[in-house]
């Protein structure tokens, strides 16, 4: 491509909003414009760098046997009501009615399209196992679509969905596309982690996320010092503590304790270490047509996690209260405690089960209760792991140490069973000639995600900085002064050697100045520039390296074999 005719709209500015480098070099590079809130055009520098992650995935697919389809992005809302998660999605699903009526949504993610697909055509397990996918744009309605391309209302995923007659093939296949996806993120150039995560609104059980590793990432992982444990913080485990504070023993007994409303406060009013604290975290609970109140209780040393409270409480959202909602069913923040449970429904972390020498709220205007033993609640009480991981907790699968990282969600992958097979009645022979709902897994990897992930770890000050699998073009060749007829002759010359050997070249033939031209070339980050410069003269040219910024002076008769060499 010459540059002279190729569209790269490049802007010394970013947009307003633009925080992460990538949203700021792909907007200032020309690779995307904003259309509106989550809404981006792709330019042709930003279609080349898709293009080449979808051969990645098409090829890493083709090797586990999955097939590649298309599917309607406008999905029958009906589909969705038949498996229930119109609700579940909510406001995220964007719908809408044609003239005649017909409610329809366009399609967020297709599990319910699969099935239907699937439901009916293949009937017999002797056609079972079956990878489907498709890389397809979506669409959600985000709450705070942000970040470029890494949180954006419509964007490319690629989402696969596998079909099985026994959970034994599921687990099968789950192993066989984590190891694609393994592959298609190496062979992107990314540094990650795959983590266990939490299922969210799709459900099931089995569920790992890849994570792209970067300061910028919105997710938490806790990660172990010693082994390979990794899981968002969402879903992240620990084993019991190695050690435990000296307890406070004390007979029970109801205490005056004014103006001690926070933790901290507590555990300094009696010298006691928050672990023998109880916290309560009030929230309002939402369900399909109604919500509550629900007081969540945690250690004093622990925070409540808030998508294993969703989990427990089987709610669509989880909302904070006011003083006054709480007020309404008689408590105070500072003081409330799980001992009376009628107030409100409850739900008590697991590692509080059984717990003992505690100091608790009373439920009353400046009390605390201490010398709790909780065990009184074992049979009445509702207990659910709800309490989330800290740094320096005890791995669940060793003795090794939790610490925190931050990643970004690229892939998502999970054995779904017959979360949605059952609903959507999508059902097979199996050898007895019994109807079985299919076992089902679902593969998503977040194709526009992963551009932005790709800058998100490889830039610098100056720019982008491509991945060899991802460069939108690999070898830029800079003609530093249009009007010297040898080095125009030198660079076409190299610019038709190197297209020939099929490298993706651009040839910079623009009547601009060196130093515009080369900072354009670094923000773009084209892996390597050639310069064809003043030392052409002495039958030099220069590579320079946009991962070192380095220079290296080459022969001029030896740069296509040096360049060769390097890509
Ligand atoms: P997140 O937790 O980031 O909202 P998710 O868990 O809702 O993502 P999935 O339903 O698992 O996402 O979708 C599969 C993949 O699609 C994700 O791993 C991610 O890479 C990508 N993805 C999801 N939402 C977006 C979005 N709004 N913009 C860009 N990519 C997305
Ligand atoms: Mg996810």
């Amino acid at each position: 491509m010459r540059r002279s005719r190729a569209f790269i709209p490049t802007s010394k500015e970013a947009p307003s909003d633009a925080q992460l480098p990538s949203h700021i070099f792909l907007s200032r590079a020309g690779f995307i414009t904003q259309v509106a809130a989550g809404l981006y055009n792709y330019l042709p520098l930003a279609k080349r760098v898709i293009k080449k992650i979808e051969n990645i995935v098409n090829e890493e697919m083709v090797k586990v046997g999955a097939q590649e389809v298309e599917l309607s992005f406008v999905t029958p809302a009906d589909l969705w009501a038949e498996s229930g998660r119109i609700e579940k999605f909510g406001k995220e699903l964007l719908r809408f009615k044609d003239r005649k009526n017909n409610l329809f949504v366009l399609g967020p993610t297709h599990e319910e399209m699969m099935v239907d697909l699937v439901r009916n055509r293949v009937t017999s397990y002797k056609n079972l196992p079956l990878n489907l996918y498709q890389i397809k744009t979506k669409f959600r309605d985000e709450a705070r679509p942000r970040f470029g391309l890494m949180r954006g209302r419509e964007f490319i995923m690629k989402d696969g969905y596998s079909f099985h007659a026994t959970t034994e093939d599921l687990d099968r296949e789950f192993d066989a596309m984590e190891a694609a996806y393994k592959k298609i993120l190496t062979r992107l150039g990314l540094d990650f982690r795959v983590v266990e995560a939490d299922s969210g609104a799709i459900g099931g059980s089995g569920s790992k996320e890849l994570m792209v590793l970067a300061d910028s990432g919105e997710d938490t992982i806790a990660v172990c010092s010693k082994c390979e444990y990794g899981a968002n913080i969402e879903a992240a485990k620990r084993s019991a503590r190695a050690t435990i504070p000296e307890a406070p023993e004390a007979e029970f007994n109801k205490f005056l304790t004014p103006d001690t409303k926070t933790i901290d406060e507590l555990a300094e009013f009696f010298k006691v270490d928050p672990y023998y604290t109880v916290k309560c975290v009030a929230k309002r609970v939402i369900y399909e047509d109604e919500s509550e109140i629900v007081l969540f209780f945690v250690r004093g040393c622990d925070n409540l996690q808030e998508v294993k409270a969703l989990n427990a409480t089987e709610a669509l959202d989880i909302v904070d209260v006011t003083e006054e909602e709480l007020a309404e069913i008689g408590l105070k923040p500072g003081f409330i405690g799980p001992l009376d449970q009628d107030k409100a429904k409850h739900v008590i972390d697991s590692d509080l089960k059984g717990a003992k020498n505690l100091i608790c709220g009373a439920n009353e205007d400046d009390y605390h209760f201490i010398g709790v033993d909780l065990s009184v609640l074992d049979d009445v009480a509702y207990f659910a792991e709800i309490a989330e991981v800290n740094e320096g907790d005890i791995c669940p699968h060793c003795d090794g140490e939790l610490s925190f990282t931050k990643g970004i969600e690229v892939g998502h992958i999970f054995k779904l069973g017959t979360t949605y097979s059952k609903p959507l009645k999508a059902e097979f022979l199996d050898e007895n000639g019994k109807s079985q709902p299919f076992i089902m897994g679902t593969y998503g990897m977040g194709v526009s995600r992963l551009v932005a992930s790709v800058i998100e770890q490889h830039h610098d000050e100056s720019g982008c900085i491509w991945t060899k699998a991802t460069a939108p073009y690999m070898v830029n060749i800079m003609i530093s002064n249009i009007k010297d007829e040898a080095q125009v002759a030198a660079g076409e010359a190299l610019y038709e050697q190197l297209q020939g050997a099929g490298v993706e070249v651009m040839l910079d033939d623009r009547k601009e100045r060196f130093g515009f031209k080369m900072k354009d070339a670094e923000l773009i980050g084209f892996p390597y520039t050639i310069v064809v410069g003043k030392e052409l003269v002495n039958g030099e040219v220069q590579i320079f390296e946009r991962a070192t910024k380095t220079k290296t002076a080459v022969k001029a008769d030896e740069i296509f074999e040096k360049i060769m060499e390097r890509i």
